[in-house]
């Protein structure tokens, strides 16, 4: 761990420089500094501010496209989920007192992009492409994971224990979604999807595959 590389007594000694920094600034009347740990803390609640409101764009297409009533059902469920996230990171920011803006996520672009492609790479009412959606989906969710994962810790940290109660009850949420998709995945799903013919893919995919199949002799 890189945080190895500085001793306690170096740390302790940083702290006590920002705490300084903090009375400083506090007795002259003027606005305390925020520390870096809380420039890094808000520009991660504006990506997934930002992440939250994109998703919001991409569930119902991703809900249309389903095979399954099942797959159709969860997205739906999330999407009423991700505009509570939406509200809730309102009111986090409205906590700790800033402005509830987004900052672009170029990996939750990615990441809805790779939906996209999957929607149009996979033929409609087949259930490979509800296997692919789910696994989609997943990447997403483990993207919040990881996202609200690190928040709710570092608003410990910090103190800010109604926001960290906020962002863990989304934490949650995230979570549950996680372990459904997986639920659905290896119900039925894979199964089905595993019994159908080559032409789930669209042409061209269905050739790359077909060519890298030959080539690992798989
Ligand atoms: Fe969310
Ligand atoms: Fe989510």
């Amino acid at each position: 761990m890189k945080q190895t590389k500085r001793s306690s007594a170096e740390n302790k000694n940083g702290k006590q420089q920002a705490d300084n920094n903090k009375q400083a600034s506090n007795s002259n009347g003027s606005e305390r500094h925020e520390s870096l740990l809380e420039k890094f803390f808000i520009d991660q609640l504006k990506d997934i501010y930002y992440a939250e409101q994109q998703l919001v764009k991409a569930l119902p297409e991703m809900q249309k496209a389903c095979t399954t009533e099942e797959l159709e059902d969860a997205f739906g469920n999330h999407l009423k989920q991700t505009e509570r996230h939406v509200k809730r990171l309102e009111r986090v920011f409205q906590a700790i007192g800033k402005k509830a803006e987004g900052k672009k996520c170029e990996a939750m672009d990615g990441l809805i992009k790779e939906a996209r492609s999957i929607i149009s790479e996979t033929k409609e009412g087949s259930m490979t492409r509800d296997a692919a959606l789910i696994i989609a989906a997943q990447k997403v969710e483990h993207y919040e994971i990881a996202t609200y994962g690190g928040l709710v810790q570092l608003a410990i940290t910090m103190n800010l224990d109604r926001p960290a109660e906020i962002l863990d009850k989304t934490l949650q949420e995230e979570e549950e979604t996680d372990a459904l998709l997986t639920e659905i995945a290896e119900a039925n799903i894979n199964i089905d999807a595993d019994q159908e013919n080559n032409y789930s893919w669209s042409e061209k995919e269905e050739t790359t595959m077909e060519y890298e199949g030959s080539a690992n002799s798989f």
